[in-house]
């Protein structure tokens, strides 16, 4: 598998956030987000084999807990993955998944939770999410929009309306897009889109969401990686 990085730190992103969770960070993406703050991702990284990233998972975080396999994208890496997570799972683990959505998702081991990152159009990959995984998930998964503009707010309502998302997955998360050079302040001036803003339009319309931050960009410097 090709590896950027594992390491320990708080889940950030979820209605997991604030959890010590250990991350998987896996190379490559096939995708380009305008406001991606993972770009060190896209090339490099080592080679280690599925063994070598459980033992160092278990290192990590030795009486379970929780294990979060991100990217990039890490369904780009299925063939070894899917069996990976379900090692994580048999170790008693608990298992996310942070993906697009745009690999299918139908041969993720069900006990795993995915956190599905629906695109967004100021993403300049909107579009890009394969309708067909609605039908994958369940009442352990979460939906999540990260948003730039008013427009992209309209197109997640709507989205989250039209496919009836609440009554499927756990959550479904409305989250601020950062600067993706933000740097220093660990507060809401980086963010691209106000949150008061965004709660303010939230709580007009009444989504059925609940609104996300970042939590490790307020914890730690929003440059700082590994975190
Ligand atoms: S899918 Fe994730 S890693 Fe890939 S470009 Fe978009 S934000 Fe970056």
């Amino acid at each position: 598998m090709q590896i950027t990085e594992i390491y320990k730190s708080l889940q950030g992103e979820s209605t997991y956030a604030g959890l010590p969770c250990v991350f998987v960070r896996l190379t490559g993406c096939n995708l380009r987000c305008s406001w991606c703050d993972s770009e060190y991702t896209f090339y490099g990284g080592r080679k280690l084999s599925p063994e070598e990233v459980l033992e160092e998972v278990l290192r990590l975080s030795p009486g379970g807990g929780l294990v979060e396999v991100t990217g990039g994208e890490p369904m780009l890496q299925e063939r070894e993955l899917v069996p990976l997570m379900q090692e994580f799972i048999e170790q008693g683990l608990t298992v996310l998944l942070e993906t697009s959505g745009e690999r299918p998702l139908e041969r993720v081991p069900a006990p795993v939770v995915k956190i599905v990152d629906v695109k967004c159009p100021d993403s300049d990959e909107g579009d890009t999410f394969r309708l067909e995984n609605l039908e994958t998930l369940t009442s352990r998964d979460e939906i999540k929009f990260v948003l730039s503009s008013r427009g992209d707010y309209e197109f997640a309502r709507d989205f989250v309306l039209r496919h009836r998302l609440s009554q499927k997955v756990n959550a479904v998360l409305f989250s601020p897009a950062f600067r993706k050079e933000a740097s220093g302040a660990r507060n809401s001036s980086h963010c691209l889109l106000d949150p008061q803003e965004l709660a303010e339009w939230m709580i007009a319309d009444n989504v059925p969401a609940r609104l996300g931050l970042q939590l490790h960009k307020f914890v730690w410097d929003p440059a700082r990686k590994g975190v």
